[in-house]
């Protein structure tokens, strides 16, 4: 039996890397998915790769840090899927390894736009309805960066650590009405994601001192499962948590 049969998914930032590796997970557990990506030429090729899996599959070109994009975009998901189960907030960008001093205001907005304002808005949009039903499960694509400070530069650090404070508080908060908030937080993973290619020389630092302990790096597909388990009811009891998938990078 399908571990998601009958389920619906929103998933942001599925046209490449983790969230593409998630859609493509859940169309093979029998989930109907909705897809959401700022880039359409991606978007399109994973609705195409989903149906190819046999799943129901539609979605939207949308940009997460933008309000409006993310009303229409859960209003679209609501009308293709029905109701929406599981949303994965996934979408995010990094931001050049950037310390502190060097990050600039417009660097700054817009990793948390995108990183951090995107999944409070996705979750502002779609917490009536779950709450309504008493029944939710929303998986953030956090990462090793938000609970450590040495991972990412400073902007995608305080975002992610936001992120998890935003799981965190979803999670205590929403509990009692049936939904779950929980975290993904990947090390390393082989992904389109951008690390920049002009880091200052604190930046460069940290990252020779990181790369020094990085386990083997992650493919997508190794992250995967863990979004499918975190939307199946094998994890009815999971509220809250912090999902570390990393090959032990941060336990060196
Ligand atoms: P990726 O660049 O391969 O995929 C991200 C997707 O999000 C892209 O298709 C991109 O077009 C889309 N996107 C970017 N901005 C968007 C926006 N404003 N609205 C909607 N879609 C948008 O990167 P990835 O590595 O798969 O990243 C996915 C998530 O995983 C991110 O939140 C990232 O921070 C997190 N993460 C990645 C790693 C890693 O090593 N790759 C590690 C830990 C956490």
């Amino acid at each position: 039996m399908a571990e998601l049969a009958g389920r619906t998914a929103l998933i942001t930032g599925a046209g490449s890397g983790i969230g593409l590796g998630i859609a493509q997970a859940y169309a093979d557990e029998g989930a109907s998915v909705f897809l959401a990506d700022i880039d359409s030429a991606r978007l399109e090729a994973a609705v195409a790769a989903a149906r190819g899996r046999g799943a129901q599959a539609s979605g939207i070109t949308a940009d997460v840090g933008d309000l409006a994009s993310v009303q229409a975009m859960a209003a679209a998901a609501t009308e293709a899927l029905g109701r929406i189960d599981v949303v994965c907030n996934n979408a995010g960008i990094l931001d050049d390894l950037m310390p502190a001093a060097d990050t600039t205001d417009a660097l700054w907005r817009r990793v948390m736009g995108i990183n951090l304002d995107g999944a409070f808005y996705v979750c502002r949009a779609v917490l009536p309805d779950m709450v309504a039903r008493g029944a939710g499960i929303i998986i953030n694509t956090v990462s090793i960066s938000g609970s450590r400070g040495s991972r990412g530069g400073f902007a995608y650090t305080v975002s992610k650590h936001g992120l998890l404070g935003l799981t965190r508080s979803i999670a205590v908060t929403y509990g009692e009405y049936g939904i779950r908030c929980n975290a993904i937080s990947p090390g390393s993973v082989e992904t389109n994601i951008s690390t920049g290619d002009n880091w200052p020389p604190i930046g460069r630092t940290l990252r020779e001192k990181g790369l020094s302990t990085r386990p083997t790096r992650a493919k997508p597909n190794d992250i995967a499962p863990v979004a499918v388990f975190l939307a199946s009811d094998r994890a009815r009891y999971v509220n809250g948590h912090d999902l570390v998938a990393d090959a032990g990078w941060t336990v060196y």
